[in-house]
């Protein structure tokens, strides 16, 4: 389906293809860390499929709970996090881009199908459906 988004600052814009299967939330501790919240929902989204429209995002190296080294693209003026993806290598693969679904115009058409990195996720963010709701803060 077809994807728009950016960042907060609107610095950086994309348009692009998702799989809406290819939607995941993951617990992984560098995604609590670097996104301040209990866990991120993330669309896995081809190089190839993205096109960034404007602004270029700055690249973080680091590495992930899995070992590997990972890039993090972000917003350098705003410091909204855009994607994650693994160092550019000297093969011809394909690299996926996990965006950041918050990013997303379409972000409400793009539930979540599984759940990843689950031996850190935080318990009680599996149970916030019965918590009293406010329209407003
Ligand atoms: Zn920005
Ligand atoms: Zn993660």
């Amino acid at each position: 389906m077809y994807i728009s988004g950016g960042c907060h600052c609107g610095a950086i814009t994309f348009i692009g293809e998702a799989d809406p299967k290819r939607v995941a939330i993951c617990h992984c501790t560098d995604c609590q860390k670097m996104s301040g919240g209990p866990y991120r929902s993330i669309v896995q989204v081809a190089e190839s499929e993205l096109t960034f429209q404007s602004g270029e995002p700055k690249i973080y190296p680091k590495i992930g709970d899995s070992g590997n080294p990972r890039e993090l693209g972000f917003c350098e003026s705003c410091g909204a996090h855009i994607y994650a993806t693994s160092p550019r290598s000297s093969d011809t693969a394909e690299r996926w881009l996990g965006i950041r679904t918050g990013l997303l115009d379409q972000v409400a058409d793009l539930p979540p199908q599984a759940q990843v990195w689950f031996d850190s996720a935080v318990p009680w963010a599996q149970n916030i459906a019965d918590l009293p709701r406010k329209s407003g803060q």
